[in-house]
């Protein structure tokens, strides 16, 4: 097993050295190519599951975002802003071929990056990614306006109509957790809707963003649509954000660097789309499925190491099942097997960076403080890799644990007596972004969807999401929807014209 695991990342360190200089350092990539970053500062890529680099790239300049942005906006009024949507559509097909074509090297990109099972990859963002993709490529051609009747203009007839314009420069900033997906749910609408994209990859995954990069190229985008700038969100990040040109910022991530980007995005009036955090519940009633439900309780919290923004971290249980719920979730958590991203037998791996890991293990701590009950896990371990063991507690949903986002493999079981106590709980949360209920009853779940304060109600079912639903939180999740039909008005400028006759 070792030989087989040792030959996989030599195969792995192989194909990146191919694809950028023999030390596997990478440049960003603006107006069609590599290209050198202005500074010498360098971010290294570690696995965090073995703790080591295996890669670089630049610590990107204010000089670079700018010429990344320059060469984004002169595509709008060059062969990119002359294309018919037809043919748009027709380049993101050809992408997405390529896409598929080289899915497993993608695949490994992120899943070392961040630690975690490659296998994930393949069965959720590469899937979801690809689809996204050939979905928006069909919208490319049928973003219309409108005709509107009016009572004409000073006694005279009029014929007014609206046109759909794309937005302009879009810079995209993308969190680490689930990178090529998310970065999809961005490009793919920003391209069937005409923009151009300056694309800011976090710390920790640049490399399948300068992969997705190259491939544009290779599929015949014109040089300059998609760019990517890699850095530190306080630096290129920022930078894009103030940037002038740049006329719309679609940004996922924590609410803290949400509110940065919020306010300097005030300053010039930029369009704006949130994705942000969450601290979604899982409600269990009396008459579901119970082994499905567990299942997805588990699913729900372990899936990508708990790091995920829809991540179902507050378990909330009808107090005739508690027990028996929590002490099943416990067990799932006893049984999660942890190991390297390569380990095909591997359930779970290790959180994506020492800042997470230790934010993680500090939030086991305050648990314990709490006095919320231990039901399984609750260790760590980075003697090799950043491990934390699936953490399971009892407690109450005043507790930090279960107010605050913890982003790892931590959940709470809450109690709750009613449907109205489940749903006074569920409520009581500065987020918003999605919430699972699981009955067998038709007529509950209707209800509970209703009543529920979050962007998405899944019913029997963690995280059922698809490139044709839209997407996203109220409250402090976020503000905006991407995915569905309504992720195309997040790229499109109505225009209204008017003939007066
Ligand atoms: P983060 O907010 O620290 O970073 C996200 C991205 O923003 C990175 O590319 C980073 O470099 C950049 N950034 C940070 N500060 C910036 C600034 N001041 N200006 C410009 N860019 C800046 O978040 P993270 O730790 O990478 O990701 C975890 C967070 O993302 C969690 O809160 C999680 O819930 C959220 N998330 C939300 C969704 C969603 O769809 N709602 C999906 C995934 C992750």
């Amino acid at each position: 097993m070792n030989d087989q695991l040792e030959g996989a990342y030599d195969a792995f360190h192989q194909d990146l050295a191919q694809r950028s200089n023999s030390a596997r350092a990478f440049d960003n990539f603006i107006g069609g190519r590599a290209t050198p970053s202005t500074g010498d500062r360098r971010i290294e890529v570690v696995n965090p599951a073995r703790k080591s680099a295996f890669a670089s790239v630049p610590d990107s300049t204010d000089a670079d975002v700018d010429a990344a942005v320059r060469a984004a906006a002169a595509q709008l009024d060059g062969a990119w802003g002359a294309l018919p949507g037809a043919e748009r559509g027709r380049l993101i097909l050809r992408l997405a071929d390529l896409v598929e074509r080289d899915k497993e090297l993608i695949g490994r990109m992120d899943a070392i990056s961040i630690g975690r099972p490659v296998v994930e990859t393949q069965i959720l963002d590469l899937p979801n990614a690809l689809d996204t993709m050939r979905y928006f490529a069909g919208w490319a051609d049928k973003i219309t306006g409108t005709a509107i009747p009016t009572g004409g203009y000073f006694g005279r007839p009029t014929h007014s109509y609206t046109r759909r314009e794309p937005v302009g420069v879009v810079g995209a900033i993308v969190p680490w957790n689930t990178p090529f997906m998310i970065t999809m749910w961005k490009l793919a609408p920003a391209l069937a809707a005409g923009c151009t994209i300056v694309l800011k990859p976090a710390e920790e995954t640049p490399l399948s963003a300068l992969h997705l990069a190259a491939l544009a190229t290779e599929a015949g985008f014109p040089d300059g649509v998609i760019n990517v700038v890699t850095g530190r969100g306080e630096t290129a990040g920022a930078a894009l954000v103030r940037h002038p040109l740049v006329a719309k910022i679609t940004f996922t991530g924590g609410p803290e660097a949400g509110r940065a980007i919020g306010r300097s995005a005030a300053d010039s009036f930029k369009r704006l789309s949130l994705e942000l955090g969450g601290k979604s519940p899982q409600i269990v009633f009396p008459d579901a499925d119970l082994d499905g439900a567990i299942r997805g309780l588990a699913m729900g919290i372990f899936f990508n190491q708990g790091e995920v923004c829809a991540a179902g971290s507050r378990v909330l249980v009808h107090r005739s099942i508690a027990d028996k719920v929590a002490a099943a979730l416990a067990g799932a958590a006893s049984g999660v097997r942890l190991g390297d991203p390569l380990d095909p037998e591997a359930q779970m791996g290790a959180l994506a960076s020492r800042a997470q890991f230790d934010r993680v293990a500090g939030y086991i701590d305050i648990a314990k403080a709490e006095q919320a009950e231990l039901l399984a896990g609750g260790t760590v371990d980075d003697s090799h890799g950043l491990f934390v063991r699936p953490t399971v507690f009892r407690g109450r949903n005043d507790m930090r644990i279960a107010q605050e986002e913890i982003f790892g493999p931590v959940v709470v079981v809450i109690p709750f007596d009613d449907e109205e106590d489940a749903l006074r709980i569920a409520n009581a949360s500065s987020y918003g972004l999605a919430a699972v209920v699981w009955t067998s009853d038709v007529a509950r779940s209707h209800r509970m969807a209703a009543r529920l304060k979050a962007g998405s109600v899944w019913v029997n079912g963690w995280a059922a999401i698809d490139a044709r639903l839209p997407w996203g939180g109220v409250k402090q999740s976020g503000a905006g929807r991407e995915n569905g039909a309504s992720a195309l008005d997040a790229y499109t400028e109505i225009k209204t014209v008017t003939i007066v006759l």
